[in-house]
């Protein structure tokens, strides 16, 4: 699906992508379609030339905005828990560098993301247009979700938020899960709701991460 121009296809990067992809299996990521796209992807088109020769040890890494894209451990739990199967809408909130959105898209979902800052929503979509990536892309507050294109059968959180946001339970499709990062500025829990059918959901509690913060109207305030 990619479209390898660009240096996408550097051989250097594409054995240490393969590395990547077993340092995360060590670290516990099981499933093969999950690490398949992490072999696939080309995490350092999404960063800065100056840091493409750490872009794939498992680390975040700034972004400008005092942003980061997340550390692909991260990536990987919270892709893992959404189950993507493929044709299926995903909705990312927080679309950073647009690494996130371009994995999913390996997963063969229709993929929709929405970030605040408009100089990243602005650099992600040339990232992901030159990469071939066809991904629906907005600038505004993803705490309200993206209520046109609802529901969608999973919506992924990348930015640590206070409380669960209502709107983005509100705009699950039956059998959809919301996987978000909950908590203070320092740790987040990983929380995955799914809804079971009409106003039923069941929550389930992961481990502690540490993002950035969720800012907006049902986030943080700034
Ligand atoms: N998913 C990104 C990637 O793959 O590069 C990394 C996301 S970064 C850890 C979190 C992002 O969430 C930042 O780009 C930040 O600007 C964005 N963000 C924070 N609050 C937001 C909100 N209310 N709506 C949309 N984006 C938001």
């Amino acid at each position: 699906m990619v479209n390898w121009g660009s240096g996408a296809n550097n051989p250097k990067f594409k054995r240490r992508r393969e590395r990547l992809v077993e340092t995360l299996a060590d670290k516990g990521i099981e499933d093969p379609r999950v690490l398949e796209a992490f072999s696939i992807v080309p995490r350092h088109i999404f960063v800065d030339t100056a840091l493409q020769d750490r872009a794939y040890k498992d680390t975040a890494l700034p972004i400008g905005k005092e942003q980061t894209i997340s550390q692909p451990f991260t990536v990987a739990s919270q892709t893992e828990l959404l189950e993507v199967k493929p044709g299926e809408k995903v909705l990312e909130i927080g679309t950073g560098s647009g690494y996130q959105a371009s994995i999913l898209c390996e997963l063969g979902a229709e993929v929709y993301t929405v970030e605040r800052h408009k100089k990243l929503y602005e650099k992600a979509r040339s990232t992901l247009k030159e990469l071939g990536y066809s991904v629906r892309a907005k600038l505004g507050d993803g705490t309200l979700g993206w209520s046109a294109y609802a529901p969608y059968d999973a919506i992924v959180v990348t930015a640590g938020a206070p409380v669960v946001p209502d709107d983005l339970v509100e705009q699950l499709a039956i059998n959809g899960r919301l996987v978000v990062p909950v908590g203070d500025e320092k740790r987040q829990e990983m929380i995955r709701i799914i809804k079971i059918r009409k106003d039923e959901y069941e929550e389930e509690h992961y481990s502690d991460f540490k993002f950035v913060p969720l800012i907006g109207k049902k986030g943080w305030q700034k």
